[in-house]
């Protein structure tokens, strides 16, 4: 069976010795192949008193031969800026070599065979492990190498980077997350000393909810940064957090690597957030307490300001408290907690009517927002995390010096 197998593939053509011996594969399998090969090739040589040479094999082209040697340097100069260890390596042949392969499989069988493809991976595998100190992965690989047999190329896929964490915003006028309009945000503020260590090709901001450029967040918001196309993934995260919180603008903290899975837990959050808004109304405020309507249902159309980029939908959503403080007859401190979802200035301002109802619209005079900040997370009934009280006591006394009016006192009115 093997004999006649044997002399079959060698009245075909000129083949290498691995080939010959890929077609064996599965016969003694610790023997490798070229041996398997030579072994055959010297017994023919014997019985048909000619030698079979190892070159110009017509099934792959020397690709074991000669240009091994050239992938492997390939491959090593690709992977040598990453940090890694775990890999999964990937083989394309080109059409060619496959259709010859097969060809052969008609004429003489496969069932002692292996494909090429399977033999340079595995050939690829032993290289990498032994040259980077890295272990084959196949599940969740920190890279994933290809290499193009027919192109003669290299392309290396690094796993993408997350990190978890909490972050308070402290300064105003800073957007979220990065777009055209705006350098720096919060994004790029968390982003940058990530990046810079990383080498990443791009970044990715995702959040629980969002705020507005204007708010400051005073609660810890969790996030998860992901960083795509990472070279480097081992370093020190503590080191990370204490250059992102010199920026004076953004304080980070628990930051932690984690995975994908993550983010889908994040978003799915559902949760209440608690915001504190100081108002400036165009008429003095005859009743406020007219405002505590606006406990229940909203009804919110996406707001004329983001229509743009955000689709237009109707939202319906709990406003569940409300607080307020009156600085002075035209202006007031509310302290608003709502479902999340809901865009917090229109709460406010009524959006010409597409959120209703309003606090604008309740007290029939046109609301000017002065200031607006996130103060909590509720979620599922637990407070995520306090604000910064020393930070709310600042701000409050900040918002008495500015109010012209004089304050008799600060009563808090509630209605839950
Ligand atoms: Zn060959």
């Amino acid at each position: 069976m093997i004999y006649e197998k044997a002399q079959k593939i060698l009245a075909i053509g000129n083949i290498c010795d691995r080939c010959l011996g890929r077609q064996f594969a599965r016969i003694l399998p610790r023997i490798p192949c070229e041996e398997k090969g030579r072994i055959i090739k010297k017994f023919f040589a014997l019985e048909a008193g000619k030698s079979y040479g190892n070159d110009k094999c017509w099934l792959c082209n020397g690709l074991f031969l000669n240009d091994l040697k050239k992938i492997r340097s390939a491959i090593k100069k690709k992977l040598k800026p990453y940090e890694f260890k775990t890999f999964l390596v990937g083989v394309r042949l080109s059409d060619e070599i496959v259709i010859r392969e097969e060809s052969l499989w008609e004429k003489v069988g496969n069932e002692f065979a292996v494909d090429i493809k399977y033999d340079i991976r595995q050939e690829l595998e032993k290289f990498i492990t032994e040259n980077f100190n890295a272990k084959l992965n196949k599940e969740n690989p920190d890279v994933n190498v290809i290499y193009d047999i027919g192109k003669y190329d290299v392309t290396v896929h690094s796993r993408p980077l997350f990190i978890k964490g909490e972050y308070k915003k402290f300064a105003r006028g800073l957007a979220q997350t990065r777009s055209e309009k705006y350098r720096q945000t919060v994004q790029s503020i968390i982003a940058k000393p990530v990046v810079k260590v990383t080498r990443g090709s791009e970044d990715v901001l995702h959040t629980v909810g969002r705020e507005e450029k204007n708010a400051r967040c005073l609660v810890w918001r969790p996030f998860v940064l992901e960083i795509k196309n990472p070279k480097k993934r081992y370093f020190d995260l503590k080191k990370i957090a204490r250059e992102i919180n010199k920026s004076g603008k953004v304080r980070v903290r628990k930051l932690a690597p984690t995975t994908k899975d993550f983010i889908v837990d994040l978003k799915a959050k559902k949760y209440y957030k608690k915001f504190r808004v100081v108002v400036e109304f165009e008429n003095p405020v005859r009743d406020v307490r007219r405002v505590e309507k606006l406990v229940g249902l909203i009804r919110q159309q996406t707001p004329l300001r983001v229509l743009g980029v955000r689709p237009e939908r109707v939202r319906h959503k709990k406003v569940k408290s409300i607080k307020w403080k009156r600085i002075n007859n035209k202006r007031y401190q509310f302290e608003i907690t709502c479902e999340s979802g809901l865009y917090l200035q229109e709460i406010i301002t009524g959006d010409s009517g597409r959120t209703k109802p309003s606090v604008s619209e309740l007290l029939g005079s046109k609301a000017k927002i002065v200031e607006i900040d996130l103060t909590d997370l509720i979620f599922e009934g637990e407070s995520y995390g306090k604000s910064d009280e020393r930070i709310q006591k600042r701000n409050e006394e900040k918002t008495v010096k500015k109010s012209k009016g004089k304050i008799q006192h600060f009563k808090i009115h509630e209605k839950v």
